[in-house]
């Protein structure tokens, strides 16, 4: 039995999938109740009246390619958030197995966890370490239920990077017993590379990606999910049949032309820019306590009076994200780089 038959949900392993319209471009769609026509305003080159292909060929070969691995290796799903929920559906039975988180983090790992009915076991980044992952204590409460273990390098809201060799220590250590997600939502931003060139030797680690932050699609609604092929083809049986929309899949061959991957390049440039001068700004602000460092296109800073910020930023019709409640944040928010006019004006109203 493989590792994926052994820990994943013995009701998705054996899971006859729902047998969708097969996809047959060359010949013409009477199986599949759709309408003949086209609407009105329709804009796209497929036609809206048909379902669209399931895990579109031509996008899975193209993030393939962007991401650096074989077409078998990846999962494209409506945001990596949907990664998340199939990971857990798939391997954690309700009321049985559990999800590992490290906090301060993403927040939809433990609403996934929630929402499946799995335990969430907490193991909070070393706050008085810079946010560094608490490998001795992830390993130790890693017990047989764990079935999936969720790190974010870079960290969101945190921002910094995990250390590597840690996250592999871990993934190596659980071998055969969880899936070793790590969501690279932000690594663009950082000189790390993608911790895929593992898969190989850890089967078991899985690595979320997306077009949202980096290349500016989060309308579009794309992420990835690169992993082992029978990861890949377990979470396939999962995911709706239909998953991504028509309009998505236009509009993100479109912006994965080389040139379009070009202007992502410079906006990360200018973000990761932007980041450090905003940064140096932000620490001689009277109200600003301390600024950690980024490797993302954000920046968690303390603020002596953490309501007179928001307000100061409000009023500069300006939002930031207020991330108090999370443990380990005290007075901390979360202020995303923007345009270089959008960081001008927020500097001046937290001045
Ligand atoms: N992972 C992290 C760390 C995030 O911060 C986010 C979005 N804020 C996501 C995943 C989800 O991104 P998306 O669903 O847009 O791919």
């Amino acid at each position: 039995m493989s590792w994926v038959t052994e820990i994943a949900r013995p009701e998705i392993v054996a899971l006859k999938p729902y047998e969708h319209a097969s996809w047959e471009p060359t010949l013409e769609r009477l199986h599949a109740n759709e309408l003949p026509w086209r609407a009105l305003g329709d804009p796209t080159a497929a036609g809206l009246n048909r379902y669209p292909e399931p895990q579109p060929h031509e996008l899975v070969r193209r993030l393939a390619d962007l991401y650096g691995v074989t077409p078998d290796k990846v999962l494209v799903g409506r945001g990596s958030d949907e990664a998340i929920d199939l990971l857990v559906r798939a391997f954690c039975r309700s009321g049985e197995d559990s999800v590992l988180v490290c906090p301060p983090t993403f927040g939809m790992y433990s609403v996934a966890a929630r929402i499946q009915g799995a335990e969430v076991v907490s193991v909070p980044l070393l706050a008085a370490n810079s946010f560094a992952l608490d490998e001795g204590e992830v390993l130790e409460r890693c017990t047989a239920d764990v079935k999936v273990l969720f790190l974010c390098s870079p960290n969101n809201p945190t921002g910094n990077l995990l250390d590597e060799q840690a996250m592999l220590r871990i993934a190596a250590r659980l071998a055969g017993r969880a899936v070793v997600v790590v969501d690279e939502a932000y690594i663009e931003f950082s000189d790390s590379q993608c911790l895929s060139r593992h898969l190989g030797m850890l089967p078991h680690l899985a690595i979320l990606r997306t077009l949202s932050k980096a290349h500016g699609l989060a309308g579009a609604r794309c992420g990835t999910l690169l992993a082992d092929p029978e990861v890949v083809t377990l979470l396939r049986k999962v995911i709706p049949p239909y998953a991504i929309p028509q309009l998505t899949l236009e509009a993100v061959l479109k912006l994965l032309e080389p040139g379009q991957v070009a202007v992502s390049n410079a906006h990360i440039d200018l973000i990761c820019t932007e980041r450090d001068r905003v940064a140096t700004a932000l620490a001689s602000a009277p109200n600003v306590a301390r600024v950690w460092r980024s490797d993302a296109n954000f920046i968690l800073a303390q603020f002596k009076d953490p309501d007179a910020a928001l307000t100061a930023s409000r009023e500069a019709r300006l939002l930031v994200r207020d991330v108090r409640s999370q443990p380990g944040l005290g007075h901390a928010l979360r202020i995303t780089i923007g345009s270089v006019d959008q960081n001008e004006r927020l500097l001046e109203a937290l001045r």
